[in-house]
């Protein structure tokens, strides 16, 4: 029993899904996740630990509680306790009838992740981590936020273990992402403040990493994604991999079969990662869904596997978004959680040999998603994930039939003031 391992198993569903031709033809899904990185951490060419030479100890350290920890019963069972009886897990899937009714075509399934405590998937990872550092006697978990989800999630995670926590935040981001800055302190985190260079995400990362190379003795550096030097990419998606196990099998007692097709959002792609892999070995066209912001002008979009080419960064090789000098380029999205100039290792990946699609919804289909899935179903999405269910009411007009299941990463709370202020309050949404 490991980590990632289904509590049952439907047989009659491990058939072989749409393989591709320029799959390796050893390519077997039943063992993708055992296979899959390699021992250096490598997803084909994709992945990889690029670190300085005072972290690479650090890491070997991480790696090896990884893989003790992963197998035991004890971390395994302590894991499920936490999902049950702190996070609420299982959250469910949902079928959106009316949603489905109004676009027309196949039906549109959620899996609700937006139902996790903290209000999205994030928390996944972060409780995981944070047992993980409870293990391996760390006292404090170091990370970096963009928007501060991530940073809410791991303080989450750090009152409820006893540890320490310490997030990095850009000053610009501090000033627009009041409400998470609260919650943060009010759940005990130290936020610090980083005013150089553009005072946002990158500059971010880059004050926690080098917060982690002073202390790394004591303190664990916590990604926020399926991003980062290995083990992080493994670890986080293993760690969401229970969000693609739950659904598949909540999908299955639904319908008595897997959905046609699948979809979510991706930023770094930890909210993806947790979906697909449950799904590779069936026939199931897989799609991750890319941010396009405002268009596909360098800078106005993030879409990094759609528009970007392979590059190393933040200690990793993957495709990534660059400017003319090579250096990641500046990137936007309407949902803050999106806007990375990179994207996790695997999907560069799975792209590459074709097992996951991707595709663009720009903030205006996003936005009319936001509104419609709040006016037909009661459910008010975060902004990332409203790229998902975009996609989804696009595909399902395009399959006229079958099921579609989209992975609802989080909920839109975050987001309502800012919608209202510049798009109202979707009162031209007529029932
Ligand atoms: C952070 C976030 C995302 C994007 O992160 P991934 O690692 O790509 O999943 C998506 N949805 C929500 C609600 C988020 O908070």
């Amino acid at each position: 029993m490991n980590l990632t391992e289904s509590t049952t198993s439907h047989g009659k569903h491990l058939h072989h899904g749409t393989k591709c031709s320029k799959m390796p033809a050893d390519m077997d899904f039943r063992t993708y996740l055992r296979n899959y990185p390699d021992a250096e951490g490598f997803y084909g060419r994709f992945g990889g630990a690029y670190l300085p030479a005072e972290l690479e100890p650090a890491f070997k350290e991480i790696t090896a509680a990884y893989y003790d920890i992963c197998y035991s019963a004890q971390f395994i069972n302590e894991l499920r306790r936490i999902r049950k009886q702190f996070q609420g897990r299982p959250t469910p899937v949902y079928h959106c009838e009316r949603l489905s009714r109004l676009n027309g075509g196949a039906q549109i399934y959620l899996k609700r992740e937006d139902l996790n405590h903290t209000g999205a998937h994030k928390l996944n990872h972060c409780m995981g981590e944070g047992l993980l550092a409870k293990f391996m006697g760390k006292k404090k978990l170091i990370a970096e936020t963009g928007a501060g989800q991530h940073g809410v999630a791991l303080a989450t995670a750090a009152a409820y273990f006893g540890l320490e926590c310490e997030i990095h935040m850009g000053a610009v981001d501090i000033a627009k992402q009041a409400p998470n800055v609260t919650r943060m302190k009010m759940l005990g985190a130290n936020v610090v403040c980083v005013t150089h260079g553009l005072q946002t995400l990158k500059e971010a990362v880059d004050s926690a990493f080098e917060a982690y190379q002073r202390d790394y003795k004591n303190a664990i550096y916590c990604i926020g994604s399926v991003l980062g030097p290995h083990p992080f990419p493994m670890m986080v998606r293993d760690f969401q991999h229970v969000i693609g196990s739950e659904a598949r099998e909540q999908f299955i007692e639904m319908k008595g079969d897997v959905p046609d097709a699948i979809c979510a959002c991706v930023g770094g792609g930890s909210n993806a990662m947790g979906l697909f892999p449950a799904f590779l070995d069936d026939p199931v066209e897989i799609y991750g869904v890319e941010p396009l912001g405002r268009g596909t002008t360098l800078g106005e979009h993030s879409a990094s596997i759609s528009y970007g080419t392979e590059g190393i960064m933040h200690g990793f090789n993957s495709i990534m978004l660059k400017d003319a000098q090579g250096e990641p380029a500046p990137v936007y999205s309407i949902a803050s959680g999106l806007d990375y100039p990179s994207v996790g290792p695997e999907h560069a990946f799975l792209h590459d040999i074709g097992r996951v699609k991707f595709d663009t919804v720009s903030d205006e289909e996003a936005v009319d998603a936001f509104f419609k899935l709040s006016r037909y179903e009661g459910i008010i999405p975060a902004l990332e994930s409203s790229h998902a269910i975009a996609f989804a009411m696009r595909k399902a007009r395009e399959m006229k039939r079958g099921a579609i299941l989209a992975n609802c990463s989080g909920r839109g709370d975050k987001d309502v003031d800012y919608v209202a202020e510049h798009y109202g309050y979707g009162d031209n949404y007529k029932f």
